[in-house]
């Protein structure tokens, strides 16, 4: 523990998944562990962390302007930057202004002492271990908001997807220990928790680097007592097996509610995309969720203009999206990244034939958010209330994800209670 010779805050930003967010709050519970205390509102910070994303070149810029602004508005305080962005552009970071310290993936949670060295010292410095080397796995189990907790299990990812970053800025998989990551559940409970996401990379790969398994990972996390619910951030289809999915169907916590990247309805797309399934995988799996959990949230993520997607294969892609029985797309442009194998592919889709392509299935995506939700009409579903207040409603999620509303009532904040689904009280937006 130091003390420092005045009173320290700091203010924290997040860009990118959820799994950043959870690593984001980590940050700022080790710096506060350390007597650092959160900047108020309208209070200019000593140090301010930005946690980055690089998932797309869009991602890259929105990094750059918003250090940029924190910089102009905060011209006294030490910039320090980390996540992906900076795990790949060091150099690119550094030289932005304010910025004091640059860290990588695998310095990302031991920030709080990197900022502590830098209190002491005044030294800039730019720490990155190469992605291959990472080893070590830091867990966390943070509170999102008044409701919600994120569980990190996993890092990593070891798939080398041929579009995709990931590998070369969090490095290989690797993750926690059944034991420790269900003691983080008993812990958060213990300070009100009820509904915690599972997040991770590739959280389906989890135990591969010690001998665990996923599957026995949410066995043991559902018989933690106070854990009303469980959510499975994102699972790779060729990872949630019929054993997990017929599991989660009977299960105390785990709520009905899949995320599943597809990421293109093209066999040959997704060849090219050294994806580990086809299509006819994807489709078994959804339709056997459908069957067990008929009323379950199915979120699936598309990559339009992929390197190399006909218009042949498009066509073929969107028919088979439109059959398949899911509540929402998550639709992404295919974005170019330096390093990756899909640079080397032929054929790049111009820029607005991506852009067509992304409107195409954000209107596939809207029909289906709109069928989902008519067919839970008349359901009474539990919710679990917030605590946000929006023209005197709060609002809650359902256990099947869809957001309901209620006229606000502080005595049901991190409550659960059934409704019975009405246009009414369904968010339009969901
Ligand atoms: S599974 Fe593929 S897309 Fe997902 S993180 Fe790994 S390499 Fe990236």
């Amino acid at each position: 523990m130091s003390t420092y010779p005045h009173n320290i805050t700091a203010e924290y930003h997040t860009l990118g998944c959820k799994l950043n967010f959870s690593e984001t709050s980590a940050i700022g519970r080790a710096l506060s562990e350390r007597g650092v205390r959160r900047a108020a509102d309208g209070e200019t910070p000593d140090i301010v962390v930005v946690n980055t994303c690089s998932v797309t070149e869009t991602a890259d810029k929105k990094g750059r302007s918003l250090i940029r602004r924190l910089a102009a508005r905060y011209p006294q305080a030490a910039i320090v930057v980390t996540g992906c962005y900076a795990q790949l552009k060091p150099g690119e970071v550094a030289a932005l202004p304010g910025v004091e310290l640059v860290l990588g993936s695998g310095e990302k949670l031991k920030a709080a002492e990197y900022v502590d060295r830098f209190l002491q010292s005044r030294q800039s410095v730019m720490s990155v271990t190469p992605a291959r080397q990472i080893a070590t796995f830091e867990p966390s189990c943070e509170r999102g908001d008044r409701t919600r907790w994120f569980l990190k299990v996993q890092d990593g990812c070891d798939y080398f997807c041929t579009y995709c970053t990931i590998p070369y800025a969090r490095g290989r998989s690797r993750s926690g220990i059944i034991a420790d990551l269900t003691d983080r559940a008993r812990k958060a409970a213990g300070e009100g928790a009820k509904e915690i996401v599972i997040t991770g990379v590739n959280i389906g790969e989890f135990g591969s680097n010690n001998g665990q398994s996923f599957f026995d990972l949410i066995r043991e996390l559902d018989t933690v007592p106070g854990i009303e619910r469980y959510r499975i951030s994102s699972i790779e289809p060729n990872l949630l097996t019929d054993d997990i999915i017929d599991w989660v169907a009977q299960s105390r916590a785990f709520m009905p509610h899949f995320h599943i990247p597809l990421q293109s309805g093209s066999d040959r797309v997704l060849k090219l995309m050294n994806r580990r399934y086809a299509t006819s995988l994807f489709r078994e799996r959804v339709e056997h969720i459908r069957r067990v959990m008929p009323h379950a949230f199915i979120g699936v993520d598309v990559i339009a203009g992929a390197r190399g997607e006909t218009e042949q294969e498009w066509a073929e892609a969107c028919r088979f999206i439109e059959s398949l029985p899911v509540s929402r797309l998550h639709v992404f442009p295919y974005s170019e990244r330096p390093g990756t194998a899909a640079l080397h592919l032929p054929d790049p889709v111009p820029q607005a034939e991506k852009h067509r392509r992304v409107e195409q299935l954000i209107a596939i995506s809207d029909t289906k958010l709109r069928q989902f939700l008519d067919s839970q009409h008349g359901a009474e579903r539990p919710v679990l209330w917030e605590h946000t207040v929006h023209d005197g409603m709060m609002q809650g999620f359902t256990d099947n994800y869809v957001r309901v509303q209620a006229p606000f009532d502080a005595g049901m904040v991190n409550r659960i209670s059934t409704l019975v689904l009405t246009p009414d009280n369904i968010v339009a937006e969901q």
